[in-house]
């Protein structure tokens, strides 16, 4: 029997895990698929939002407040990348200019500090590379970037360190409560019994809801795409460079990521199958005619990748953090966590965290684990470090990957986390080997190679991303034997 499962391996889920692991519970977390970060929190503009864009007095607009406020410090604490750089949110008319000042009477109702109209001349100067044309901008200097696999990653290593258990690759088909006053989670695989269940399951939260709720709700599967520019571009601005927002969302940015490399994207388009990620011509034609409003020498010559990814848009628009409405006692929810749900998380993870905890009557731990910051990455190391890193352990003396130069030592380290790569992509999301401009081309046969000797198990069973993504489907001798069965 556990004290709470959680549904859902997001960055919500891995934070409301975080949090719970602060307490002396039996604590599982079961993912669909097979890695952590595999849903919305793996493919999203990275900004940690100031906050001017929700409506005040929404739970988003609170929520997104006091988890960018978090940031810092967590982000800190895990070793994950995470910057402030701002953001200027551009207006080309006066018609523009009314809703950049609506935005900043949002900030200042919702508490953002240090938002203010700023002109065209100053807006030349800040970032040279804006379109000309731009009128006005609100500027907000509070606007954060972060790593959101690495977050995600991060948090879900830290749950695991102080007893979190992980169950991946295992769907839950359904949640029911039980004669005795607890909870029964089916899964593909198995039957979990809990005191508890937190419904962190993102575009999947919402039939779990309808399961259990007298409340309905339905979720909307809107679909955002990006184009992904290589690090070696140069960079056209340091700020998040958006437009004003649409009902439909945030609009189309163009940002520096942690990591250096220039995101242009995502549209929003309504879709009805909530897990399709595909790219359309149609949907990056759009980014690209956005984008050059903002920056209109774009080109995409360095362009190493595109992506989409899916916000599970509640109808009413806003959050439904807490306990289930109309639900038997123990069953609470992350539901509608659409954007700013990955600045959001941490100050969710914390609430709801600490209200799970609160119905199980759980003490707080005296011999809670501090996170083990994920290492400096070899490719930000200076040459001292480099050696000294070298002279600990020669496999740091291996490049894997050339083009985000990602050493053998790093890839191991990745598979031996407490949540471990068990996969390419999830070895990619962990040291970024894979995420350069070859995608993988150069590095994955070595990737695999590390993940089978770490693992112990054959080529033949890794994955891309797991499921039926294998990259192998039989060695040449069986193919061979196949064609000619005869033949000795
Ligand atoms: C295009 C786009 C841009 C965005 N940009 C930003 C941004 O810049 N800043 C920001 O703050 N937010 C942004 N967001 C929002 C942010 O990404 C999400 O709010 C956040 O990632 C949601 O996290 P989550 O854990 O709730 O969902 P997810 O990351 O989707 O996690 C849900 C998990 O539940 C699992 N699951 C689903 N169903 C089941 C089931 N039945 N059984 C078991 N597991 C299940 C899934 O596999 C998944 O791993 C953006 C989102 C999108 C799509």
């Amino acid at each position: 029997m556990y004290d709470a499962i959680i549904i859902g391996a997001g960055v919500v889920g891995c934070a409301v895990a975080q949090q719970l692991s602060r307490y002396a519970g039996r604590l599982l977390v079961i993912d669909r698929m097979e890695d952590v970060a595999d849903g919305a929190s793996k493919a999203n503009s990275g900004i940690v939002h100031a906050g001017f864009d929700a409506h005040p007095g929404t739970e988003k607009a609170r929520l997104n407040v006091k988890g960018a406020k978090m940031y810092k410090e967590l982000a800190g604490e895990l070793g994950v990348p995470y910057g402030q750089p701002g953001a200027l949110v551009l207006g080309f008319s006066e018609d523009d200019r009314a809703t950049l000042n609506k935005l900043l009477e949002q900030a200042n109702a919702n508490g953002v500090e240090g938002c203010r109209i700023v002109e065209r001349d100053e807006i030349l100067k800040m970032e040279p590379n804006t379109n000309p044309a731009v009128v006005c901008a609100l500027h907000a200097p509070t606007s954060g970037l972060v790593s959101p696999y690495e977050m995600t990653c991060a948090l879900a290593d830290s749950a695991a360190e102080n007893g979190a258990e992980f169950i991946l690759n295992n769907p839950v088909l359904e949640i029911k409560p039980t004669a005795d006053g607890n909870w029964l989670v089916i899964t593909g695989r198995d039957e979990y019994k809990t005191r508890a269940v937190v419904n962190c399951a993102g575009m999947g939260s919402g039939v779990l809801h309808n399961m259990i709720s007298t409340r309905r709700v339905k979720l909307i599967a809107r679909r955002g795409e990006y184009y992904l520019l290589d690090h070696a571009a140069e960079m056209p601005f340091h700020m998040t460079m958006f437009q004003c927002p649409t009902k439909m969302g945030k609009g189309v940015l163009v940002s520096p990521t942690t990591h250096g490399n220039i995101l242009l994207g995502p549209t929003a388009d309504d879709i009805d199958d909530g897990y399709d990620t595909a790219t359309t011509r149609k949907g990056l034609d759009n980014v690209m005619d956005k984008v050059r409003l903002t920056w209109k020498n774009a080109n995409l010559r360095l362009t190493i990748t595109t992506f989409s990814g899916i916000r599970a848009h509640e109808e009413h628009g806003d959050f439904i953090i807490g306990k289930v409405e109309g639900a038997p006692a123990g069953a609470f929810e992350a539901v509608g966590v659409e954007s700013p749900g990955l600045s959001a998380a941490p100050a969710i993870g914390q609430e709801l965290g600490d209200e799970v905890a609160a119905f199980l009557g759980l003490d707080r731990k005296d011999d809670w684990k501090k996170p083990t910051p994920i290492p400096k990455a070899f490719r930000v190391m200076t040459d001292e470090e480099r050696a000294e890193a070298y002279a600990k352990n020669p496999e740091y003396g291996t490049l894997v990957c050339r083009c985000e130069q990602v050493t053998e030592a790093e890839i191991r380290a990745a598979i031996r986390r407490p949540v471990g790569a068990r996969s390419i992509d999830g070895v990619k999301r962990r040291t970024r080997a894979g995420m350069g401009r070859c995608q993988g081309g150069f590095c994955s046969p070595r990737v695999m190679e590390i993940l089978c000797e770490e693992l112990g198990v054959s080529p033949l069973e890794i994955t891309k991303c797991g499921g039926d993504s294998r990259l192998l489907v039989g060695t040449l001798h069986d193919i061979a034997k196949e064609a000619r069965p005869d033949e000795k």
